[in-house]
Formats: C-alpha cells, structure tokens, sequence
C-alpha cells in the first residue's frame, strides 16, 4: 500500500458533474442529489435541492423580470458530500480500478460497482 504521500499530492475532487451525492455534514446534511457543476479551484460544487439560496427580487419590467423569491442552490464544499452508489444505494468513498480495456473507472469502495455511467 502506497499511503504514505497521499497527504503531500495535491487534492483532486473525484466527484464529477452528474453524480448523485449525499450531504453528511452541514446544515443540509442528510439532504441527496445531483451535482449540477464543480468548481475546482474552489474544491465546491452545486448540488440541486442542497444549499437553496432564497433572493428576494424586485421587478423590473425593462429586464423582464418578475418580483418575489428567486430560490437558486449555492455551493457546498466538497468535504461535505459524498458519492451515492447507483448499485448499493449507500454513499460511500470512491475507489479506482483499471477495467480490461484499459481505462480507469471509479468504483464503489463498499460493492466494488462501477460509479461511471457508459
Ligand atoms: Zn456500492
């Protein structure tokens, strides 16, 4: 096992756009859904229903723009969620495995099934 430098590499988010994840830590823990994009300078991502932002809008005719609550979701940051497995249904910690043809693919660390969908 080649643990020892896992620490010093540089952080790389393994959750990709499209992923159903859940939230275990935070104000929206418990709370699942897709990730809707990623930013990785940033290590957050949006997840849709997680982290609604309620705005509150005046409207403004010229823009077409309607008045009220504008609920849109903000970013949570990556350490709070965790991939959900579409095979186990738990969410879990994403390993990796070289598939007979070569390519890489992200597996669940609990069922051993695939994350990557094609
Ligand atoms: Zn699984």
């Amino acid at each position: 096992m080649t643990l020892r430098h896992e620490r010093a590499e540089r952080h790389r988010i393994q959750i990709r756009k499209g992923d159903n994840v859940r939230v275990i830590s935070g104000p929206d823990a418990g709370k699942s859904g897709r990730v809707l994009s990623i930013d990785a300078k940033k290590d957050r991502l949006v997840v849709e229903h997680v982290a609604i932002l309620k705005r509150h809008t005046r409207p403004n005719p010229n823009k077409n723009i309607k008045g009220g609550i504008v609920e849109k979701e903000g970013s949570i940051h990556v350490s709070n969620v965790m991939v959900v497995c579409g095979s186990c249904g738990k969410h879990t910690r994403i390993g990796h495995k070289v598939l007979p043809d070569g390519s890489k693919s992200r597996v669940c660390k609990r069922c051993d099934a695939t994350l990557d969908k094609g």
